[in-house]
């Protein structure tokens, strides 16, 4: 962290030639449960974690805004007047996205002054660590100081979303820009999707002995794309067909009706989602009365039906969480929009070696890619630094 944040100074003002008037910063997230649920309106449960992305800003006396980034080779220049989606793209569809959907949320971009930026990032990219997240909510909360815009968390998050969709072009959630924004230090984000009410829950991790470990297949999720459209089309075909404005509307006593009245692959589709916000809502429980080591089952049970209901893992995801429950995981899931990316495991922290030994031979044996495995904790939200 320190590195990154002098790191990033000083390129600022080698890049810009002026000292940045601060430093500002936000983190990636990992979705301890709760996935696909967050478009059928119902609950995730993200939690910050400790990789940021940091960015250096400084003000200019007209209305452009620069931005480059250790990630890119060019630096992306336009003047706030002529902000749109259509006029952005690529990586800086994501800083810029943010600044235009600031305007959307009622800033005068014509009365706030043009700025400098240079971002750093410990997030990795396509991970399912959300480093996407992570650059809009540092972007966010730095243009809404510096503005004096006066935005609560809650609307950065949803400026953040509004960039991702409109001007980036990807129909995500709000999930994770609310972890980015929200998260606190050993504790989760528990989000309604519908109400957007979000709840800090504390995970007492450390106290029970317990890490967390990500296990990045390295698999892309690139190509998911079509098999994200088809998991929410089915979403929306089973609850139109039950007569709910959303899956988040049904639970598991509807089960019995569903599969009466729905085609087998659309059941299956939708006892995921309706499962899985009761296993939401489970783990929150269990959190709060039993802690950390009560959860493993659920964790289990998440991604059994990700495998089998909704269809979106892969055999890497799946022999890194079969290997991880087989040598001593509390639980074990696949985490993210599924079809490659990382699994989480709840573990042991006496045993966390042991494991990732356990992961890379069967990786090995199974003709597979060195997966990489590092620890994450549960961090504190985007702010300055
Ligand atoms: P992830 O799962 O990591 O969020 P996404 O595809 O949603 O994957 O977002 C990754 C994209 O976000 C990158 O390809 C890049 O365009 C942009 N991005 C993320 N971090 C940075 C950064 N530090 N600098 C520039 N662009 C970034
Ligand atoms: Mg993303």
């Amino acid at each position: 962290m320190t590195d990154i944040r002098d790191d990033v100074a000083a390129t600022f003002s080698e890049l810009y030639g002026y000292a940045p008037a601060g430093l500002w910063s936000a983190p990636g997230r990992v979705n301890l449960i709760g996935e696909h649920t967050d478009y059928n309106e119902g609950f995730v449960l993200p939690f910050a974690i400790n990789r940021r992305t940091v960015l250096a800003l400084g003000l200019r006396d007209d209305s452009r805004i620069r931005v480059g980034s250790a990630f890119a080779d060019e630096i992306a220049e336009i003047d706030l007047a002529e902000l749109s989606p259509e006029r952005l793209s690529g990586w800086s569809a994501y800083p810029l996205g943010v600044a235009w959907a600031l305007g959307e949320h009622g800033a005068d971009l014509a009365a706030v002054p043009g700025v400098d930026i240079y971002i750093e990032s410990a997030v990795p990219v396509g991970a399912g660590l959300s480093s996407s997240a992570a650059i809009e909510s540092a972007v966010a909360v730095a243009l809404n100081d510096v503005w004096q815009l006066g935005f609560d968390r809650p609307t950065l998050a949803r400026v953040g979303q509004l960039a991702e969709n409109k001007a980036v072009g990807a129909p995500t959630g709000i999930m994770d820009q609310s972890a980015s924004l929200l998260g606190q230090q050993d504790a989760a984000v528990f989000l309604d999707c519908r109400s957007l009410e979000a709840q800090v829950v504390p995970l007492g991790f450390d106290e029970a002995g317990l890490q967390l470990l990500i296990i990045d297949t390295g698999v892309s999720h690139s190509h998911a794309t079509g098999g994200y459209a088809a998991r929410r089309a089915s979403c929306e075909r089973g609850a139109a067909v039950l007569g709910v404005a959303a899956l988040r509307d049904l639970t598991v006593d509807d089960l019995p009706r569903a599969q009466q009245l729905l085609d087998d692959e659309t059941f299956r589709r939708v006892r995921h989602v309706v499962t899985e916000d009761q296993r939401v809502l489970d783990t929150v429980r269990a959190l709060r009365d039993e802690g950390p080591t009560a959860i493993g089952e659920l964790l289990d049970a998440s991604h059994r039906s990700m495998r089998d209901d909704f269809e979106i893992s892969v055999p890497e995801l799946d022999l890194a969480v079969e290997t991880a429950q087989a040598n001593g995981a509390v639980g074990a899931r696949m985490t993210g929009g599924g079809f490659g990316g990382a699994a989480i495991a709840l573990v042991p922290a006496s045993g966390v070696s042991r494991i990732q030994v356990a992961i890379d031979g069967a990786f090995a044996e199974h003709g597979f890619a060195q997966p990489t495995m590092f620890v994450v904790t549960a961090s504190t939200g985007a702010t300055r630094e």
